[in-house]
């Protein structure tokens, strides 16, 4: 992976995201390498045009100082759409925890968004702002899977203990059970593991797309090749969403549980 530093001329931007004001992206690229990932426009924006989605990183250079917590009070920002903030790289250039410090004192509902346990790191951080949310994704409990459809990001094991930990200590949490994978994604097995952790689910579903639909199609021949027709049906009619949708809500209901369906069959998908 080429990494690079790069001047950025923002850091917190305007965000096209209906429930969100803002997103912070503190990286370019991703190091995760999602099979399914849905962030892989944004090579179009980024001085990479014909690069890959996943071979290059860049660790936005940018004065900190600059941002001005009380300009975001009262709005809702979200850390990150299209990238990790807690990514492997995180460790060594820490920018989601310089951003997070120079954040301190807003009033804005923070959500954080991740895939990697490294988020642990920030607790302490985390309870210096009153309107935290630290949410972790899953769509499946299998450590082995998980390897393959997020190759370099925490075992679902790992996220659910860094679940556990941050709720611990107090910090409102959720979880992002995105994306979810037709007759992969055991979303009732998934609330029974987090339920102690948290209350608050919320839902997307596989977007299949151009760039990704042949990766999608590639991983489960491989390891689920019974599953192949039905995803190809999938891909051509929306119907299966709709029954999963409803099952959804049934069980959530039932449970009384905070819940958020995000199922769409194309636009903006967040991480
Ligand atoms: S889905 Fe999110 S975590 Fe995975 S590669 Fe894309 S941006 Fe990174």
């Amino acid at each position: 992976m080429k990494v690079e530093i790069r001047e950025a001329k923002s850091i917190i931007t305007k965000s096209k995201i209906p429930t969100i004001d803002f997103v912070i992206n503190p990286y370019t690229g991703c190091q995760h390498g999602c099979i399914y990932c849905y962030a892989e426009f944004m090579i179009r924006f980024t001085g990479h045009k014909g690069e890959k989605w996943g071979d290059f990183l860049d660790i936005k250079k940018y004065d900190f100082n600059k941002i001005k917590p009380s300009k975001y009070d009262g709005k809702k920002i979200l850390l990150s759409s299209v990238t990790d903030p807690y990514l492997p790289l995180e460790k060594k250039y820490e920018n989601t925890k310089k951003i997070l410090r120079a954040l301190i004192g807003t009033t804005a509902e923070i959500q954080i968004l991740t895939k990697s346990k490294l988020v642990t790191r920030d607790i302490d951080l985390f309870k210096k702002f009153e309107n935290i949310k630290v949410g972790i994704s899953l769509n499946t409990l299998d450590d082995v899977f998980s390897r393959v459809i997020e190759p370099a990001a925490s075992k679902p094991s790992d996220r659910l203990m860094a679940l556990k930990k941050i709720a611990e200590e107090g910090i409102d949490t959720y979880v992002f059970i995105s994306p979810f994978f037709p007759e992969i994604t055991d979303f009732e097995q998934i609330i029974e593991k987090a339920v102690n952790f948290t209350t608050n689910f919320s839902f997307e579903n596989l977007n299949f797309r151009t760039h990704n639909i042949h990766r999608i199609n590639k991983i489960i021949t491989k390891y689920k090749k019974d599953l192949l027709s039905k995803y190809k049906k999938i891909q051509k009619e929306s119907s299966y969403w709709d029954f999963i949708e409803m099952k959804i809500k049934k069980y959530c209901e039932q449970k009384e549980l905070n819940y958020h369906i995000e199922f769409h069959h194309g636009g903006f998908s967040k991480s």
